[in-house]
């Protein structure tokens, strides 16, 4: 009986070992990432969902082996933004309607079909910061399992705010309209509700939590930069959220909400509008992440210039903080802090994410910098460093390519020909 079971699973093993064709990528450049340099002529192999070797040449391919052809481009890992929202794309002044006219069908639609865009664009993930209806859950879902195409999605659902904070989604309603927001919807005050949003979070389905600890550009309320939470209510939720196991992201604009929220212990700070020297240290001493949103900032500052593009209390805002991100973004680069590539795709159209690295060059850092605050930087803000955001051995096929060397012309980076992700094709 016992010999009878040996053989059975040799012939199985034989069999499994026979069958397993690999994939071979002949890259004429590679941007492995785990280096500045680009290195020529060199294979990736890939097996099912994973690099299993990357050698020099191009290597020969085995009778089942399928080779595709990247000899006249640069190979990358796959783009990773650190912050979209997948759901929506501001398109004026309709887009305040539209929590109105939308139903959360319509809403899920749109954020897969703005997924699939973000995808062949060579972002084969991202982290979704702040959703409607838990939409991205479902389309985290429904992507895993390959029933839609898009990125990886990391997604923390429905933002949390306090009362009137940017991110209450009943800002701005009429009160005989108003729904009576709280902790499920992600509005909370006091520490108690703090806990509770958070565990809500976790049971819809969230990665990831993201609060709103001052107030933003784009929510029909007066102040873009005030601080919005209590230093109680920010260490409840830190405390709480690393009790499931899942990071802080932090929409902040002015100084007090910043640092507050650093103090906290939270993982990333978004956009960092008015972060001064001492938010700079602070954020090094705590090892807090920088995501600038470069390219969110230029946008909203180049359509307040449009009247009625915006509400009248939103226009003042998107004026005086929109074009301060690239100059803060500068200055936290030449202090050292740690920085993860993101670009809140949904204020700017999705697809255009890649924009935001030639908007890094232009502020100071090197385009191989740029590249690795895409790929190494935001792996290890995720926390996924060990599978994702570089070229190696071991780690998930989330490949790309472009026509040219990104190293002399990063916006070459906006012409993305090829996309792999988890070892399958879709470009
Ligand atoms: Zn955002």
């Amino acid at each position: 009986m016992k010999r009878i079971c040996f053989i059975a699973a040799l012939s199985l093993w034989g069999a499994v070992t026979h069958v397993a064709a690999e994939t071979l990528i002949h890259a004429g450049h590679l941007f492995t990432a785990e280096s500045n340099e680009l290195q020529k002529n060199m294979t990736i192999v890939v097996k099912d969902n994973k690099i299993t070797e990357v050698v020099a040449g191009f290597k020969e391919a085995g009778k089942d082996d399928k080779i595709i052809d990247l000899k006249s481009a640069t190979v990358l890992p796959g783009l990773m933004d650190m912050h979209v929202h997948l759901s929506g794309q501001h398109g004026g002044p309709t887009t305040y309607l539209e929590r109105y006219t939308l139903n959360e069908a319509d809403v899920a639609l749109r954020a897969a079909y703005y997924a699939e865009k973000t995808l062949l664009a060579g972002f084969t993930s991202v982290r979704n910061l702040g959703d409607g209806y838990n939409e991205t859950v479902a389309l985290r879902n429904a992507i895993n399992k390959h029933q839609q195409s898009g990125p990886r999605i990391f997604t923390s659902a429905k933002s949390i705010a306090t009362t009137g904070g940017h991110a209450d989604p009943s800002n701005g309603m009429a009160t005989r309209i108003r729904p009576d927001v709280g902790p499920t919807e992600g509005v909370v005050n006091g520490v108690a509700e703090a806990r509770e949003a958070v565990r809500q979070r976790y049971k819809d389905g969230a990665d990831l939590i993201k609060i709103t600890a001052t107030g933003g550009v784009l929510s029909v309320a007066k102040s873009g930069q005030n601080p919005q939470f209590m230093q109680d209510e920010l260490e409840a939720i830190v405390t709480t959220a690393k009790d499931y196991g899942m990071r802080v992201a932090v929409h902040a604009h002015g100084k007090e909400g910043m640092k507050r929220a650093i103090q906290a212990g939270v993982d990333s700070i978004e956009h960092g509008t008015y972060m001064d020297e001492e938010i700079m240290q602070l954020m090094k001493q705590h090892q807090t992440w920088y995501v600038p949103t470069i390219l969110a900032g230029n946008f909203v500052a180049e359509k307040a210039k449009i009247d009625g593009f915006f509400p009248e209390l939103v226009r003042p805002k998107a004026a005086s903080i929109g074009p301060l991100i690239q100059q803060t973004f500068a200055k936290a680069y030449q202090a050292g802090v740690n920085i993860a590539f993101g670009t809140d795709s949904g204020v700017s159209p999705h697809g255009d994410n890649a924009k935001e690295l030639a908007l890094m060059v232009e502020a100071g850092m090197s385009p191989a910098e740029a590249l690795h605050s895409a790929t190494t930087n935001a792996a290890k803000l995720l926390g996924v460093e060990d599978e994702l955001g570089s070229i190696s051995k071991g780690k998930l096929a989330d490949i790309i390519a472009v026509p040219g060397n990104p190293l002399d012309n990063i916006r070459i980076m906006e012409k993305v020909s090829f996309v792999m992700k988890d070892g399958r094709v879709y470009k």
